[in-house]
């Protein structure tokens, strides 16, 4: 738990958000900001605070239960058929503004190719 993190709050429900998603070490919500028809952020619980933190401390298997987590969520909401994208952008170059992992699930609509 990192006191400033708004992540861990939503995680661990000191800040009320609608969770689409609960099991005991990854939590997923809707994006206060949708890029897409569908925009859902997967965490894990516990903070780290990219992806490359996560590995360090290894802790990779977390990377399984969000993956697990995300692609569950994509069936329910019936994108297989049409697809999506899941990503987690990285540090300053990779567009992070939120340092708590965290991957996005987007979908229903055609997503664009390259990022800008
Ligand atoms: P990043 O830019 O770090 O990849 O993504 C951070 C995402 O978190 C953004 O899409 C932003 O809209 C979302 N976000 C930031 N603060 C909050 C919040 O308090 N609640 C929710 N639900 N989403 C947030
Ligand atoms: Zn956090």
């Amino acid at each position: 738990m990192d006191a400033d993190c708004i992540f861990c709050k939503i995680a661990n429900r000191s800040i009320p958000a609608p969770l689409v998603f609960e099991s005991p070490d990854v939590v997923a919500f809707q994006d206060i900001n949708p890029q897409a028809p569908h925009h859902i952020l997967i965490i894990p619980r516990e903070h780290h605070s990219d992806v490359g933190a996560l590995a360090r401390s290894g802790q990779e298997a977390l990377l399984g239960k969000i993956l697990s987590a995300a692609t569950q969520l994509a069936a329910q909401r019936g994108l297989d058929a049409s697809g999506y994208r899941l990503v987690t952008n990285t540090g300053k170059d990779g567009g992070q503004t939120v340092r708590h992992l965290h991957f996005h699930l987007l979908g229903g609509r055609p997503l664009g190719w390259p990022p800008g």
